[in-house]
């Protein structure tokens, strides 16, 4: 595995972190406060191509490789972890499924509108199935040539301001896991009733919204893939979601970094820079450490997608490495800051709160232990 990045990989990342400095970084701490990211910052992401960014160019995208996507996020991370979410959903478990499990009808009327302006939204999760996502109870009843859907989907990112909603539901009771549909759904369909955003800790500008199904009628021509593939749909997609949520999680922690190395080299106690404090310094030290280990484990997943090897016990690792590391960083962080990094004055407030969650979306912690163990008992440790 070779880690330099290629000129064409230091060229995007180039771009999206002048575009994040300039256009999204003086405002992140507003669209916390307010609890939305403006529509216009994802225009601006769209208008260079980050909404179609594992689409390939023939569909309109811009077809980047795992390994510059995982660059992409990191870079939006660093400045708003709302943003990066946002983007990382669409771009990964929203537009890829449809590219990847749909047909080329469904490509060429869904695909146009999602690399150039439309969010997509991933709705996989219900009150009574999280972690265990085969307990989906919503359910999908075909009735000709129509599906209608009934029941209550939750934590849906994006689900405000979504054009296109991937909806999994049940198609047949007893089958468990391989009862699973996937549903392809435009906002404003009857019987689509979006609830209001939830008031979360962290990642406040990213909407995360309830879903109610209410005799929502599915054309056969929007079922993503053949019945019964949804289970194996969502969980190819989460596995590739899993490295992004990773590379969110390594701009959180680098920004709350630096911002702790800048805090510790300006504020003076007992007649010196905190920053010569040994105390301090071996915090610095252990901070990097944990981000260069993270960065690792991200590069090898993204890389093992790329070169088409299996990457599921990777992703995991890489997901539950990064997200770990990232709330044991932010957290010293704000012990670097003392006082002040407890008042929202201070950035490394936001990063604590926004990094929380990633050891627990897209499958927490125990859930990555869990696949990663799986597979070593399966193929062995790797070597
Ligand atoms: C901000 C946010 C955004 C989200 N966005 C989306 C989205 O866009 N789309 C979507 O579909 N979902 C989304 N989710 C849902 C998210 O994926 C779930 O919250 C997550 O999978 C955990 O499910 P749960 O909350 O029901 O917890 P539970 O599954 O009830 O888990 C509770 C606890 O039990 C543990 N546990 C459960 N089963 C096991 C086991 N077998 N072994 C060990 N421990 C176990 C869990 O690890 C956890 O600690 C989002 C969640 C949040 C908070």
């Amino acid at each position: 595995m070779n880690l330099d990045l290629t000129e064409d990989q230091r060229q995007v990342r180039d771009a999206v972190r002048g575009l994040c400095e300039r256009e999204f970084a003086p405002f992140a701490p507003r669209w916390d406060r307010e609890g939305i990211v403006p529509r216009d910052a994802v225009s601006k992401l769209a208008e260079q191509g980050f909404l179609g960014m594992a689409i390939p160019e023939e569909w309109g995208g811009v077809g980047y490789d795992s390994r510059t996507i995982v660059v992409v996020l990191e870079e939006i991370a660093r400045v708003s972890a709302a943003l990066a979410i946002m983007i990382a959903v669409h771009n990964s478990v929203g537009a890829l499924p449809v590219f990847r499990f749909g047909t080329d009808a469904q490509r060429r009327r869904f695909l146009p509108r999602l690399v150039s302006r439309e969010l997509a939204a991933f709705s996989l999760s219900e009150p009574g199935a999280g972690s265990d996502a085969a307990a989906i109870a919503s359910i999908a009843v075909r009735q000709g040539d129509t599906y209608v859907l009934n029941g209550s989907k939750n934590w849906v990112t994006n689900g405000q301001q979504a054009g296109v909603y991937l909806i999994f539901a049940r198609t047949e009771k007893a089958a468990g896991s391989r009862g699973l549909s996937a549903f392809i759904v435009e906002r404003g369909a009857a019987g689509l009733v979006v609830g209001n955003p939830e008031d979360k800790m962290g990642l406040r500008g990213s909407d995360t919204v309830s879903l109610s199904l209410e005799d929502l009628r599915v054309p056969l021509e929007q079922r993503l893939g053949e019945e019964g593939e949804g289970f194996k749909i969502a969980m190819s997609m989460l596995d590739a979601g899993r490295i992004g949520v990773g590379a969110q999680a390594l701009g959180v922690m680098r920004a709350a970094f630096d911002e702790a190395v800048r805090y510790a080299q300006l504020r003076m106690a007992f007649g010196q820079p905190i920053a010569k404090i040994q105390a301090v310094q071996w915090k610095f030290a252990e901070m990097e450490r944990r981000i260069q280990c993270a960065r690792l484990l991200i590069q090898q997943a993204a890389w093992l997608k790329d070169v088409g090897q299996p990457y599921t016990r990777e992703a995991a690792m890489a997901k539950l490495y990064a997200s770990e590391a990232a709330t044991w960083v932010t957290h010293q962080a704000i012990q670097v800051h003392g006082g002040y990094g407890y008042v929202k004055e201070y950035a490394v407030e936001r990063f604590y709160r926004d990094a929380r969650v990633m050891e627990i979306y897209e499958g927490t912690s125990e859930i990555q232990r869990l696949v990663i163990a799986r597979g070593l008992l399966k193929d062995g440790a790797a070597v």
